[in-house]
């Protein structure tokens, strides 16, 4: 299972790639770097301060209940890989969830490393100071230009080339190395299926392919 932005679209938080991707004139591929936080780390913060109150006030959507309940049917044969850093697979239940790209709900010490959550929006003054040893932290995401963590890679990719069936739910798949799971469950010879309300480069190679919504979509696939 891979999930992108769009599973939480319809909880009413914007897709990168779409309507509404647009903050202060300025595009995520703009803010969500490291040179753009070297530049303007106050202005990089405000963005996921803005972006965490918004997750904060979301409700995970009948899709990540699915999902949820597919786990626990599931159970050890079940891993939900997802790109999003909004927490709400874990917040409608899920458990076993590999986060490839960090969680906005979380810091992480510039200088020693150490993780934290934030407060609640209401009580956060970005930036946060590190309880360890007082440095600025940063947003415990992963950038564009940033490697990830290579141990979860490899497990997302030893899941998606061992599994019977691939899901692939809400990701544009131009965003690498998370694109290429479903392209290399695909020739593991896994059945592929996506849920995308737009065609993507995935699209061709999927043995079933539903241009839904993400709740509609696994609605028809596990007849919710
Ligand atoms: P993306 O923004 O590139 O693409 C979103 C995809 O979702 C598109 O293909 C779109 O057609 C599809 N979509 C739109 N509405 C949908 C719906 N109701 N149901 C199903 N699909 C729908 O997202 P991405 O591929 O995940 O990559 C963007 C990067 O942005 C990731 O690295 C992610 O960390 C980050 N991001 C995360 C969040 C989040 O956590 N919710 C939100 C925005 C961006
Ligand atoms: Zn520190």
């Amino acid at each position: 299972m891979l999930t992108g932005a769009g599973i939480s679209a319809e909880s009413g938080i914007v897709t990168f790639r779409g309507a509404g991707g647009l903050w202060e004139g300025f595009r995520p591929e703009d803010l969500a770097t490291p040179a753009a936080y070297a530049r303007d780390p106050e202005k990089v913060w405000r963005w996921y301060a803005m972006r965490y109150a918004q997750v904060m006030v979301a409700e995970p959507n009948l899709a990540h209940r699915l999902l949820a309940e597919l786990e626990r049917e599931k159970g050890d044969d079940f891993l939900l890989v997802t790109q999003n850093v909004d927490g709400l697979h874990q917040r409608a239940g899920s458990r076993r969830v590999i986060e490839l790209h960090g969680n906005i709900t979380r810091a992480r010490c510039e200088r020693c490393g150490h993780r934290q959550k934030l407060p609640p929006p209401v009580e956060f003054t970005p930036p946060p100071v590190c309880e360890r040893c007082g440095s600025r932290m940063r947003p415990d995401v992963v950038w564009f230009g940033e490697f990830l963590d290579a141990g979860l890679l490899a497990s997302a990719e030893r899941a998606f080339m061992t599994a019977e069936v691939a899901l692939v739910i809400g990701t544009s798949a131009v965003v690498e190395p998370a694109a290429s799971l479903g392209r290399m469950a695909r020739s593991a010879g896994v059945f592929l299926i996506e849920v995308n309300p737009e065609t993507t480069p995935l699209t061709p190679l999927a043995d079933l392919s539903l241009r839904d919504p993400a709740t509609k979509g696994l609605e028809k696939l596990l007849g919710g």
